[in-house]
């Protein structure tokens, strides 16, 4: 007997994005470099300054309400 499995959940998609990670080791802040406004941001947990660097997230749609017409 098989019990029927749950319908596999729907693929985020996802992109290598550009980020800010924090230079401090003990830290793990990073933000997304296009959620910042700063040439050369600082870290918003330590304060530390923070590195470019990049890292695989989920695509975000941007949902404009210009597109609702
Ligand atoms: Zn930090």
């Amino acid at each position: 007997m098989y019990n029927s499995r749950k319908k596999h959940l729907e693929e985020i998609p996802t992109e290598i994005t550009p980020i800010w990670k924090c230079s401090n080791d003990e830290c793990s802040g990073w933000m997304r470099d296009n959620f910042t406004f700063s040439a050369q941001p600082s870290c918003p947990h330590c304060n530390s300054s923070m590195v470019k660097g990049e890292k695989e997230l989920q695509t975000i749609v941007n949902l404009s309400p210009t597109s609702m017409k």
